[in-house]
């Protein structure tokens, strides 16, 4: 999530408030369906990709996949390698950078992305991957991803392994993107942001459970650069990556996207790389997060299917409208009319 405006105090004071009334911890089980539901299941982590699993996986992909190089372009705070899947047929091509786990706690974007480069080695990308470049940055935050964090993550709520927004010194990597004071946003912007001829990007995030729109959950948030240094054509291709992910999403019967109220601050990548760098960017929030010490934000694991494909089909649908050119003429129309989200309060 990219905002988080509420201090672990009001979390502590809520749960406890939760208690008192005598409500149940665990979310009541409902059925069992595709698309947002209250009943989410266990807060189990133990079936997530290890930061081991994903280097493995990665490094087995780059293996079987001539047209991916696997690159480390840094180290995390505790030393683990950070990783580029990089697609590069063609340097003119148009390149679009896809950006997943910055807070650690957010991990379904990943095992998406894993997921999506699987597909690209199966051979039915090969006309996608002559006419596009993809970058992948799985995983920007695996010391948070793996709680190997200088600080207490003893509230937090999932069995198994802790999971935090954090990086490994308690810095949040999505307001260091000006600054740049931590090796993991240092890795991104030195060796990926300055080091291709970037298009688009989209930064992936899990926000909470509650967000509604018209009095239903939605599956997830959608954003362009709202800094008013960002260039109007800019705002304009980026609006158009929207419209190709909310095209892609709301036909499918389980998603229901809402528009993210996020503000204009730089220090955030979808403000920040839109100005410096010229990059047409969408915040992608995704419903949920894998834990936390805040009830109301973590999400059982009866709700990673969906949320793994509304990855997968976003980043296969973005890749696909940028290689064919369909993203030039996207409507962009659907954002007047998409209502902006509101937090769910009983
Ligand atoms: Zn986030």
């Amino acid at each position: 999530m990219e905002h988080a405006r509420t201090a672990r105090l009001t979390s502590v004071l809520a749960l406890a408030a939760l208690l008192a009334a005598g409500g149940a911890v665990t979310a009541p089980a409902t059925a069992v369906g595709e698309g947002p539901n209250p009943g989410t299941g266990q807060y189990t982590t133990a079936h997530l990709s290890t930061y081991e699993d994903l280097a493995a996986e990665l490094q087995d992909q780059d293996a079987r996949q001539d047209a991916l190089e696997l690159k480390v372009i840094g180290q995390s705070v505790k030393g683990r390698d950070l990783y580029l899947a990089e697609y590069v047929s063609d340097p003119e091509n148009p390149t679009i950078l896809y950006l997943t786990q910055q807070h650690g706690n957010e991990q379904l974007t990943t095992e998406g992305a894993l997921s999506f480069i699987k597909a690209l080695g199966t051979g039915k990308s090969a006309d996608l991957l002559e006419n596009v470049n993809i970058l992948v940055v799985p995983m920007l935050n695996p010391d948070g991803a793996m709680g190997d964090v200088d600080f207490s993550l003893d509230d937090y709520l999932a069995k198994d392994r802790h999971l935090t927004r954090y990086n490994a010194n308690g810095i949040d990597l999505n307001r260091d993107h000006v600054a740049r004071t931590q090796p993991e946003t240092q890795a991104l912007h030195q060796n990926v942001l300055g080091a291709y001829d970037i298009d688009y990007m989209i930064d992936l995030h899990h926000q909470g459970t509650q967000s509604e729109v018209d009095g239903e959950l939605v599956s997830g948030s959608i954003l362009y650069p709202t800094t008013p240094n960002a260039d109007p054509e800019l705002v304009q291709r980026s609006q158009q990556l929207g419209a190709v992910v909310h095209s892609a999403i709301e036909p499918t019967g389980w998603g229901r996207l809402g528009k993210y109220v996020g503000g204009t601050a730089e220090t955030i990548s979808r403000n920040g790389i839109a100005v410096e760098y010229g990059v047409a960017t969408l915040l992608f929030e995704m419903r949920g997060m894998s834990d936390h010490y805040r009830e109301d934000y973590i999400l059982g694991g009866r709700s990673n299917g969906y949320l793994i494909r509304q990855t997968v089909l976003t980043l296969t649908e973005t890749a696909r409208a940028i290689g064919d050119g369909s993203i030039e003429t996207a409507d962009t129309s659907f954002w007047d009319t998409l209502p902006e989200q509101t937090t769910r309060t009983e």
